[in-house]
């Protein structure tokens, strides 16, 4: 009993020394046996901890637990880092243990070299001060674990949050510095556009205008996870291609088909009242047969008509203007889905989508095959793709041979889908404008429909199109014909 009440008053102390601890964030809990105790760095790197007084304290040693789970338990502590930081909080107690034999007087200053308590949490501040990866631990190792699945490699810097990543499909490369910020999964740099991950292209062999299609998408692809986007919808926001008309986005509320449905039946209601006003016209207007100016119908018939299609037309009027705000309304919404508008968010960690995108990006496009003609997009030679990209000199005059093969070169240029399966421009253009003028995608997506800007999304625009085309040849051909 005795050792109890002396542990718990050296405990007491103890607590005291760490309430005043400026740095150490907050004591939660504390009891005659344990205190519990908040670390704090920033909003996302923060431990909780139990730190509990075994009976003989300060003689044995503290028992270190913690216990953050984090918010919504989402960027808790992992598995594997919540056991490295009890061994080794642990033993910093078992130094001041081992260091201080010799008794703590009632005057001493509590410092970390002879109090446990003080010496278990400094080490887990400074450990959250020093180590960026707190808040993506986890996502670090399955980060890691993915990015060496194939020849990539990436080295990482806890101190800094620097993450090397190099990314090899040869003949083609891609290494970028991705910063993680202090904030991370959000940020707390003070800038205009901050994001919680600097990514920075180090060196390439993709021509620029590819290298920075890839690179942009992965920017838009953090932002969008730091307002909270799920990575799915993060993604398809971030696609520079804007999406089709109708386009559902992949989870969240599906408001495109609402909207779709209400038009349709609005549609459908508007040609019926038109057919309704049309007959009662008839009645009000309909003449005798063999007297032009007699009416067919009594006046009482056509006065009541006229009523009827006077009150069908103020509805019709009404019914118009509420339609007209829900559209609008309609507009609205789509502007939000397409702008990512968001009213409010936790941010999602964007590491793991990210480099999954890069690599999808990189690897993936190296190896894919043009879903029309089924041959490699990119040119075997990296000199070669960045040759279909080069612009001619200006000025410069080209022979009609120069000019054909010129048009041949950008035939073979790779050009991305709204799907991100990538064609050969000469091909998406046969497959876009002939017929059956875009069907679904044959390549590695879920066989979408194909859509590119450069083609109207309307399939009508590009049959008439193809049709005068080949209206045109037509004429050619009779006129060669009377020549
Ligand atoms: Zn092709
Ligand atoms: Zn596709």
């Amino acid at each position: 009993m005795a050792s109890l009440i002396a542990a718990s008053s050296f405990a007491a102390r103890e607590r005291d020394a760490l309430t005043k601890s400026i740095f150490i964030s907050e004591v939660e809990a504390s009891t005659l046996t344990f205190i519990r105790v908040k670390i704090f760095h920033s909003r996302y790197r923060k431990i909780r901890s139990n730190l509990t007084f075994p009976e003989d304290y300060p003689k044995e040693q503290l028992v270190v637990e913690i216990t953050s789970q984090g918010d919504k338990g989402r960027l808790g502590i992992p598995v594997g880092l919540k056991k490295k930081l009890e061994v080794e909080a642990m033993e910093a107690c078992k130094k001041v243990l081992e260091g201080g034999r010799k008794e703590v007087k009632p005057d001493d200053e509590l410092t970390p070299e002879n109090s446990q308590v003080l010496a278990a949490c400094f080490y887990l501040k400074s450990f959250l001060d020093s180590n960026r990866f707190v808040s993506c631990w986890k996502e670090l190792k399955q980060t890691a674990s993915l990015v060496t699945a194939g020849r990539n490699t990436i080295r990482m810097s806890d101190s800094t949050g620097i993450i090397l990543v190099n990314f090899i499909s040869l003949p083609y490369t891609y290494s970028a510095q991705l910063s993680i910020d202090e904030g991370y999964p959000s940020t707390l740099l003070n800038e205009v556009d901050p994001l919680p991950i600097k990514i920075k292209v180090k060196s390439t062999n993709f021509p620029h205008v590819i290298e920075t299609m890839i690179t942009k998408q992965a920017i838009e692809l953090v932002r969008r996870c730091c307002q909270g986007r799920d990575p799915v919808q993060a993604l398809q926001m971030s696609n520079p291609i804007r999406a089709p008309r109708g386009f559902v986005m992949p989870a969240g509320e599906d408001r495109s088909a609402r909207i779709t449905r209400d038009t349709i039946k609005d549609l459908e209601r508007d040609r019926e009242t038109l057919l309704k006003m049309k007959k009662l016209k008839d009645v009000d207007q309909a003449k005798q047969a063999h007297n032009h100016k007699a009416a067919l119908n009594s006046t009482k018939e056509r006065k009541d008509a006229r009523r009827e299609l006077n009150k069908l037309a103020h509805k019709e009027i009404e019914r118009d203007d509420e339609l007209e705000k829900k559209m609008s309304q309609a507009e609205i919404d789509r502007a939000k889905l397409e702008t990512g508008w968001q009213d409010d968010g936790d941010p999602v960690p964007s590491l793991l989508p990210t480099v999954n995108f890069l690599i999808d990006s990189i690897v993936k496009f190296q190896q894919g095959t043009c879903p029309v003609c089924n041959e490699m997009v990119l040119p075997k030679n990296p000199e070669d793709l960045k040759r279909l990209f080069e612009k001619s000199p200006e000025g410069a005059k080209k022979t009609a041979e120069e000019k054909k093969a010129r048009k041949e070169m950008k035939k073979k240029r790779p050009v991305r889908c709204y799907c991100n399966c990538w064609y050969h421009a000469g091909c998406l253009e046969a497959y876009m404008t002939e017929p059956p003028f875009g069907g679904t995608c044959q390549g590695t997506c879920s066989g979408g429909p194909v859509h590119h800007p450069d083609y109207p999304e309307d399939k009508r625009i590009l049959e008439r199109t193809w049709n005068s085309k080949q209206a045109r040849l037509r004429e050619m051909e009779d006129a060669m014909l009377f020549l």
